[in-house]
């Protein structure tokens, strides 16, 4: 009986909100590629290596549901059409950035919110016309149309739009300054990172840019001084809504971008500590809601998971606090590795696999501070002979979707990763389910939410968009 009236008083709640719009502030934030296990783990993670906060905040909170992400013509999505049920409520096929299965534009979340007067953000830490921040900006056939993507932009419904830089189409003689022109020449001021501060004060549109890069900011474990980070972007974006849309109310989509790319690269340490990073954001969006408790609506989810994580070793054990040794992403580590081993101004000396083993001793603990079993030390003393050995190839590669690094690297970071028990099945998506995580005015109305393309609608409803 008590159960039956609290699911009544549940079901009431949330038709007042749908009846009466309550919502003006919302922020919806997209983990690229977080799954369920790499929320889990990355806790683990913290925990054990004192990273970041043990407890990710959005874990916390009152709405915590399971959605299904299947796109209109496959069982495993891709950022683009995942995107596109998160921004439109549409099913898609895969690469199909704001259009339906016939090609035909549908609208989204930004347009429905510009349509009913609030401010509407779009933010993320890889590049701004890239899958995800493409679907709350543009509607094109194929997501590799960047420039179709950046060119929408400069008339798209974004008040408040971020990321690394325009990237270019595949073989385009174009560059990103040609963009930031076009940005200018539609009265749309332009900041580059990583200090926006007085970003607030600008009339009219605002386009933040890292000021380094153009397809992503650097890896949150390999941050440097003066690197633009997301939640630089979040922090002006969050000071702009609230100046000029403090009284109407706004919509800001916030995207953790390299979630995704970390896992595609089968890197667990970059992939946590990327979360964690997304989850600093969070905080940002938790600090506004403080202020306004009664009018903000925070929701977290992801377009998919990526990699097919796995806990556990094999011996019903995992032991986080070894990936503590890691010392950068295996992107910086293959750098790090060509500046040690290919010295630029000294003819090429091959290195003898104790040498090897004494930067993999420095840079990942194996060996000094990780005991590396045989048949480990086995796989990677393998790929030490296809490089550096007889008839080798000492340039050997691995390609992930957004990477080439040294395959030695790559394995050297994958062995840590066994080793400690956090292991990837793949370089690509997977089609498990992801976590929604609402909080804050309305979550209510978000418990019955099970698959991806029901959330746009529901928030539309929440906020009194016009659709
Ligand atoms: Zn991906």
């Amino acid at each position: 009986m008590k159960k039956f009236s609290l699911i009544v008083l549940a079901a009431a709640l949330a038709l007042s909100c749908t009846s009466k719009p309550q919502v003006k502030y919302v922020f919806y934030f997209i983990g690229d590629g977080m799954g369920i296990n790499q929320v889990m783990a990355t806790e683990q993670y913290n925990k054990a290596t004192g990273n970041g906060p043990e407890v990710v905040n959005f874990t916390q909170f009152p709405v915590r549901n399971f959605i299904t992400t299947v796109s209109g013509n496959s069982l495993v999505t891709d950022s683009a059409a995942g995107g596109t049920a998160l921004a439109s409520g549409t099913k898609t096929y895969n690469s199909a950035v704001g259009v339906d299965l016939d090609g035909n534009p549908v609208t989204c979340l930004t347009e429905w919110a510009n349509a009913a007067g609030y401010g509407t953000g779009v933010i993320t830490s890889v590049g701004i016309n890239h899958a995800t921040p493409a679907c709350f900006i543009a509607h094109t056939s194929v997501r590799q149309n960047y420039e179709d993507i950046s060119t929408q932009l400069m008339s798209a419904p974004v008040d408040f739009a971020a990321g690394a830089g325009f990237i270019m189409n595949r073989h385009s003689e174009r560059t990103p300054e040609e963009f930031e022109k076009m940005a200018a020449d539609a009265g749309i001021s332009l900041f580059k990172g990583p200090d926006f501060t007085g970003v607030e004060n600008t009339e009219g549109r605002v386009i933040c840019l890292s000021g380094k890069t153009q397809q992503d900011l650097p890896y949150a474990i390999d941050r440097q001084e003066g690197d633009t980070q997301l939640s630089d972007f979040v922090k002006a974006g969050i000071a702009y809504m609230d100046k000029h849309f403090g009284q109407k109310g706004f919509f800001m989509m916030i995207e953790g971008g390299k979630i995704d790319w970390a896992c595609h690269g089968n890197d667990a340490t970059a992939a946590f500590q990327e979360l964690t990073d997304m989850a600093y954001s969070v905080d940002l969006a938790l600090e506004f809601m403080a202020k306004h408790p009664k009018e903000t609506l925070i929701l977290i989810t992801a377009d998919h998971e990526t990699g097919g994580l796995m806990i556990g070793s094999g011996k019903y054990e995992a032991k986080p606090e070894l990936l503590a040794y890691q010392k950068g992403s295996n992107v910086a580590l293959t750098w790090m590795f060509h500046e040690e081993f290919f010295p630029e101004d000294e003819p090429f000396e091959t290195p003898s696999w104790d040498d090897v083993k004494e930067f993999f001793a420095e840079n990942l603990g194996l060996w000094e501070k990780v005991e590396v079993p045989a048949k480990e030390e086995a796989a990677l003393k393998d790929v030490y002979d296809k490089t550096f050995g007889k008839g080798g190839n000492k340039n050997l590669s691995s390609e992930s979707l957004y990477s080439v690094n040294s395959k030695l690297v790559d394995e050297a970071v994958n062995c840590l990763d066994r080793i400690a028990g956090y292991r990837f099945s793949y370089g690509s998506h997977s089609g498990s389910p992801v976590g929604l995580y609402v909080t804050g005015a309305c979550h209510e109305a978000f418990r019955e939410v099970r698959d991806n393309a029901e959330i746009a609608p529901t928030i539309a409803k929440v906020a009194g968009y016009k659709k």
